[in-house]
């Protein structure tokens, strides 16, 4: 009975893996949300906005602290200049800005050049809206952009690229010179970029370059964020996008029939986060640091050498060597086998599957003594197909 814009898009493999992960008490490296909250003076700052009254329907392109906030965020980390009334709209969640940007922008059979494993919601929305995927596969084990392959990626009918660093699962960081690539291509075919930055402070010894910095590109890029990577608060669902005008208006145009407007009392307190609590995402990289490296090590030390992402909550193996048909089928056996969960990334590689069938993505956004618990888990376990 589901409509045809939605046929083909399999459901999430989040609920099978995470269903699996409760059914047989294995430990979850699936689904990248962290287990300790983000600051608890922002979520001070969200109950006292609930006991204040703030729970009435918020001003549809979001408050104007947050928005404020927003403009402020971008001025001060990447010298970009937006107006808060018309140049950025709140959003439930970038979520919802990747909907409303495609929904609001991509005519039925334009061409769309994304990065692909995708992150999933990118399959559905370009679905829905009738585009036409143009992909650029990264592949293991470095996960970099070709620029060959990029532009043989794009054709007359191509109007956007929907972008996203850092890279979500693959955990790759776009670099200055990738970007640049994209961006020379954008201005030279009159593109649109939409680019997915939900992960901009979460990088670790490289920089994150906002494509919308690079030259020719701040009046071509709608960039999308959200409070729920940089804050640790995913069950927040608060987002906002930023551009010219006529893209912010776009996204806003196609908001308004989605949800209309976003979490009232949760606006205030993202506004807070991003004004009063401004060191917090850099504490939260660090710690992540750390625990990337706990958790590469442990995997080397269980067989599973896995290279190092930049960014990120995401490390992805190479199965390989293990003998197993493919990924799907390891992750499948892993919790009776070793009581630990992982995310087959074939899952995310939608156009060319191959180049995903031996990878599994790792999430190292748990806690440190989790992250033993797993490694320790694999070490003990026997991992090959047997
Ligand atoms: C988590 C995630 C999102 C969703 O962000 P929300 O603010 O929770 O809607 C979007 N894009 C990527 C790449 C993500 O990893």
């Amino acid at each position: 009975m589901i409509a045809s814009r939605l046929q083909g898009i399999p459901p999430t493999i989040f609920t099978t893996m995470s269903a699996l992960a409760v059914r047989t008490g294995a430990v979850n490296l699936g689904q990248g949300f962290p287990d300790v909250d983000g600051p608890p003076d922002v979520v001070a700052q969200a109950v006292a906005a609930l006991e204040g009254g703030a729970n009435q329907y918020a001003p549809g392109p979001g408050v104007p602290s947050l928005r404020q906030a927003v403009a402020e965020h971008q001025r001060r980390h990447y010298g970009l200049d937006w107006d808060p009334d018309g140049e950025v709209v709140v959003t439930t969640g970038a979520t919802e800005a990747i909907a409303g940007a495609t929904l609001g922008l991509v005519e039925p059979g334009d061409e769309v050049v994304v990065l692909e494993p995708y992150y999933d919601s990118y399959v559905a929305m370009l679905q829905m809206a009738g585009a036409v995927r143009r992909p650029v596969t990264l592949h293991a084990p470095d996960f970099r952009l070709d620029a060959d392959a990029l532009r043989a990626a794009v054709t007359p009918r191509t109007r956007f690229v929907l972008l996203n660093s850092p890279h979500n699962p693959t955990g790759t960081v776009l670099s200055r010179a990738e970007l640049s690539a994209v961006a020379e291509l954008a201005v030279e075919h009159d593109l649109t970029v939409i680019t997915d930055e939900v992960y901009e402070h979460l990088t670790f010894d490289v920089e994150h370059v906002p494509i919308a910095t690079l030259p020719g590109m701040a009046t071509r890029t709608l960039t999308i964020s959200s409070i729920g990577k940089s804050y640790s608060f995913t069950g927040w669902k608060i987002g906002w996008a930023t551009g010219p005008a006529h893209l912010v208006g776009a996204l806003l145009a196609a908001k308004q029939w989605l949800t209309f407007t976003s979490g009232a009392p949760l606006q205030p307190a993202a506004a807070y986060a991003l004004t009063s609590a401004a060191d917090f995402p850099k504490q939260l990289a660090a710690s992540l640091h750390e625990r990337r490296d706990l958790l590469l090590t442990g995997l080397a030390e269980a067989g599973l050498p896995t290279p190092t992402p930049d960014g990120t909550y995401f490390a992805v193996s190479d199965i390989t060597h293990l003998g197993w048909a493919d990924a799907t089928e390891f992750c499948l056996a892993l919790p009776e086998r070793a009581g630990v969960v992982g995310i087959p990334v074939q899952a995310f590689y939608t156009d060319h599957p191959d180049a995903g069938r031996q990878l599994v993505r790792w999430t190292f956004c748990k806690r440190p003594e989790v992250l033993a618990e797993a490694v320790g888990r694999l070490t003990a376990a026997d991992l090959s197909a047997r």
